[in-house]
């Protein structure tokens, strides 16, 4: 769509890039640009209409093939900026990657959950590389110690398998995406080797509507969680998700009563109505949960394109039959 209608789009690299991007430098600098015409991932006006290369996505590069990430351009930035890290108002973080996709996802997906696109199957880097890579990061402690991990979900072997060879420098904060249950065990590792905040992915506090979203867990086991992470010095960043098909008003008078006893708690960010994205379940089956879906307006306000594009590149959709207490909202 950007390729064929936005003239000032020259390429889109559709999928993982790591690969693709490096050949098209590769043709660009031996003046052929127009060989990238025939490497699928990358589109643009000339190739954009053929069907096989319309869907195509870029190949990915194995998650063990193993490269140090240069962070150069970023600490220049820094340097002619320091103003936020000065006044306190902004932590720099170094992020990183130790897998893809996810384990519990690629068994069963969360019927809201839109991350992964097509490729839910979970690749970890192998512990060994792991280590190397968090000893490396460690080794810009002087300067930084905030390091955020981009996984969708923690590598469940690391507790086991890396955390314990790890030799945090002093003030490492570690952020990790997890999945629970997470034994004390676990969380002692984590701890140990500079795990400093997770997103747990908690969502509710209700096992029914957990059940619903097809967690695989229950709302004991998210207190039980948030009570150890209390214990443990980890923070919990979390959400509380409502507005799940099939969800019922029971919920709600539970939670107006029981959230006022977990005061002692960490809260949830905030309440938010979820959200039915693309490649979600609830968006790939939209008929089996009776959602009726369409692009939210925002795109056909924002884009000058036909009246059918929408539909196309719209990554968030909107019910149009309303959830009884949403329409009653005032
Ligand atoms: S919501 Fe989290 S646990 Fe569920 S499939 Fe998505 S990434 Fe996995």
């Amino acid at each position: 769509m950007f390729a064929q209608h936005v003239p000032t789009v020259d390429f889109v690299f559709s999928g993982p890039a790591l690969n693709t991007f490096g050949e098209f430098v590769r043709c660009v600098l031996d003046g052929e640009p127009e060989r990238a015409d025939t490497v699928p991932g990358i589109l643009y006006e000339r190739n954009c209409r053929d069907p096989c290369f319309r869907k195509a996505v870029g190949a990915e590069r194995d998650i063990d093939d193993f490269f140090l990430p240069d962070y150069d351009s970023f600490f220049e930035a820094l340097q002619v900026h320091p103003e936020p890290r000065r006044t306190g108002t902004s932590k720099p973080m170094l992020f990183f990657e130790t897998s893809r996709g996810c384990w519990w996802g690629q068994r069963s997906h969360c019927t809201f959950c839109r991350l992964n696109g097509e490729s839910m199957a979970f690749r970890s880097m192998a512990p060994d590389l792991a280590v190397r890579q968090f000893e490396w990061l460690f080794g810009f402690a002087l300067a930084y110690t905030s390091f955020f991990c981009t996984d969708n979900v923690m590598p469940r072997n690391y507790a086991r398998g890396v955390f314990p060879w790890l030799d945090p420098p002093p003030g490492a904060e570690i952020f990790y995406e997890v999945k629970l249950p997470l034994s004390r065990q676990d969380l002692r590792a984590m701890t140990d080797a500079g795990v400093t905040v997770v997103q747990p992915g908690t969502d509710a506090l209700s096992s029914s509507t957990l059940k619903l979203m097809g967690k695989g867990t229950t709302a004991f086991q998210n207190l039980q969680f948030l009570k150890n992470c209390e214990e443990f010095g980890i923070k919990p960043e979390s959400n509380l998700l409502i507005g799940f098909p099939g969800e019922g008003p029971e919920v709600y008078r539970k939670y107006a009563e029981e959230l006022r006893d977990f005061v002692h708690l960490v809260p949830p960010h905030g309440v938010y109505t979820v959200r039915f994205d693309r490649f979600s379940p609830y968006f790939k089956r939209s008929d089996e949960y009776g959602l009726v879906l369409k692009p939210v307006d925002y795109y056909s306000l924002t884009y000058p394109f036909d009246e059918s594009a929408p539909a196309d590149l719209a990554y968030f959709f909107a019910d149009q039959n309303l959830a009884p207490y949403t329409a009653r909202s005032p």
